[in-house]
């Protein structure tokens, strides 16, 4: 587990009261955003609990990032579906990409634990 973990409430105590200005505000966005995946772990939960939802996830950026492992996909266009897998915790999710004014793509997990 990161180290980091069991700090993350004190670590956003200490942060949130901070009037970071407009200045660094993209620096306190990131340190929210890093609090955020901490306190998941923390409650034994994984950042990819975030993907169903918002349909902005894009599944060849996430792998980018190295979030996930894209396992299959379908055939390429515009309305396609891809296999991708957590690089944390090995969920599987069914991704359906469409395209509807801009393109989008709902994240279906595979095989949770917990209800629908
Ligand atoms: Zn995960």
């Amino acid at each position: 587990m990161d180290p980091l973990v069991p700090h993350a409430a004190r670590i956003r105590r200490a942060t949130e009261k901070l009037d970071l200005g407009g200045l660094i505000r993209p620096n306190s966005a990131n340190v929210d955003f890093a609090l955020t995946k901490l306190e998941h772990r923390g409650q034994g939960l994984c950042w990819c609990e975030d993907y169903p939802g918002p349909l902005h996830w894009d599944p060849e950026r996430e792998q980018n990032e190295g979030h996930v492992r894209i396992v299959s996909t379908s055939e390429p266009g515009w309305s396609m579906t891809y296999e991708c897998e957590c690089t944390i915790c090995g969920r599987v999710f069914d991704v359906e990409q469409g395209d509807h004014h801009f393109t989008w793509w709902r994240w279906r997990p595979r095989g949770v634990k917990r209800g629908t």
